[in-house]
């Protein structure tokens, strides 16, 4: 039998340190940059800020529908309404003169002059002449955001790093930006290994089982930034495991799932070992999840998730995930917890950090969080009624319903 590695098992807390240690580390490093159209750029990670390219707002904006005025004006008495401006107008006539208001709408530009809106909803109007009958007297500023109050031309409002979701595409717009620089996606080898594994789409005998875990890494995988790259089913043998190691480590990243327990035919390790690895954790106080091993070959990272899939799913999770986004050039690597009050008391094991399968429902007063009822690591049933796996933590006693938890979010 092939020698095995020194067996390196931390809480939850040091494991993740390690994976946020080695993260950092990879943060400057030179990587590929890719040019996506707007739309495609959803979910990329900015290899290059989104700098404004004027000032915004570009001119004074009004920020409601009424009456451009001067507000001393406007509290002191009946102006006269001199002209009209629509959004995407531009007001010819100069400065405005002196007791004199213009009707605008929401997005036009103020006139120059006008130091404050005074809201439709506020005045009165009686042909060419309008008075302020609402509440309060109107402050200079009042319903204008100035030219450059939200960015000045080429401040930046997306840095280098940063993911593009909603936010980030909508400021792209905003600037020009038809194209935006991207980081290529990190390529993962996801590898499962396991002699009793058949493909999706073929039919398993009755002692065998399809390989799920491929597919939900590549899923996490996408999710996460990174390019899967699904390997054929490795078989429980330490040749052939080496064999398609030696493939996927041409990768940026590789993932394993199975094999990394303490069974006769679990010789991912022993794999792993002879082709140089160097092991940071080989096992960590969680569950699911415990034997997860991290560490690096010669040509890159790799972890062995275990191979019951709530475990794959869950380290995955809590470690792959950020370590895939620092690969990606994302700045902001994770992993990702809500904050929830639990709705049912869970069973905590003491001296164990534990991910229980759970349903997360949220609204405008909070989260809430509900365990749902498994059958261990091996229960994909329940893994697909949970979409998240409450926290208990390692020290604690009890952990009761009422009480705000966290929440592993996939
Ligand atoms: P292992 O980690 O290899 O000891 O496997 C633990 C459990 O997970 C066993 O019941 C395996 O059959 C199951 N398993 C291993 N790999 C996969 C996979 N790729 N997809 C689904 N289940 C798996
Ligand atoms: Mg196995």
């Amino acid at each position: 039998m092939s020698p095995t590695p020194q067996e390196t098992v931390l809480s939850y807390a040091e494991a993740a340190e390690c994976v946020r240690r080695h993260a950092e580390k990879l943060r400057n490093r030179a990587r590929a940059i890719e040019q996506a159209p707007l739309l495609a750029a959803a979910g990329r990670v900015l290899a290059q800020p989104i700098a404004a390219d004027r000032d915004q707002p570009p001119f004074p904006r009004a920020t409601r529908d009424g009456f451009a005025c001067r507000a001393a004006e406007v509290t002191a008495g009946t102006l006269r309404v001199a002209g009209q401006l629509r959004a995407g107008e531009r007001w010819t006539k100069g400065m405005l003169a002196s007791g004199d208001a213009v009707e605008i709408m929401t997005g036009a530009a103020v006139p120059p002059g006008a130091d404050c809106v005074a809201m439709m909803e506020d005045v009165q109007v009686s042909g060419f002449l309008v008075r302020h009958t609402g509440g309060k007297a109107l402050a200079p500023g009042e319903n204008i955001v100035d030219a450059g109050m939200e960015a000045r031309a080429g401040s930046i409002l997306a840095p280098e790093g940063r993911r593009m979701t909603v936010p980030q595409i909508a400021a792209a717009a905003a600037c020009g930006y038809a194209t935006v620089a991207v980081f290529a996606r990190p390529r993962v080898a996801i590898l499962a290994t396991g002699d009793e594994l058949v493909d999706v789409s073929d039919e398993p005998l009755p002692h065998q089982i399809r390989n799920s875990n491929s597919y939900s890494l590549a899923a996490q995988t996408l999710a996460a930034g990174g390019a899967p790259r699904l390997f054929p089913v490795v078989p429980d043998d330490t040749a052939a495991t080496e064999d398609a190691l030696a493939e996927a480590a041409r990768m940026d990243l590789v993932v394993l799932t199975g094999g990394v327990s303490k069974g006769k035919f679990d010789v991912v390790e022993q794999a792993l070992l002879r082709r140089g690895a160097e092991f940071f954790f080989t096992g960590t106080r969680i569950q699911p999840g415990k034997p997860v091993v991290f560490g690096q070959l010669p040509e890159g990272y790799f972890f062995g998730l275990p191979g019951n899939p709530l475990s794959t799913m869950v380290t995955f999770a809590l470690f792959v995930a950020p370590l895939l986004r620092a690969l990606g050039g994302e700045s902001e690597a994770g992993p990702r917890f809500a904050t929830a009050r639990l709705e049912e008391e869970i069973h905590v094991k003491q001296g164990l950090t534990r991910f229980l399968p759970a349903r997360l429902e949220s609204d405008v007063k909070g989260a809430r969080v509900r365990p749902v009822a498994w059958h261990g690591s091996g229960d994909l049933a329940a893994a697909a009624r949970a979409n998240g796996f409450a926290v208990t933590p390692e020290t604690a006693e009890r952990v009761a319903a009422g009480e705000m938890v966290s929440v592993l979010l996939l």
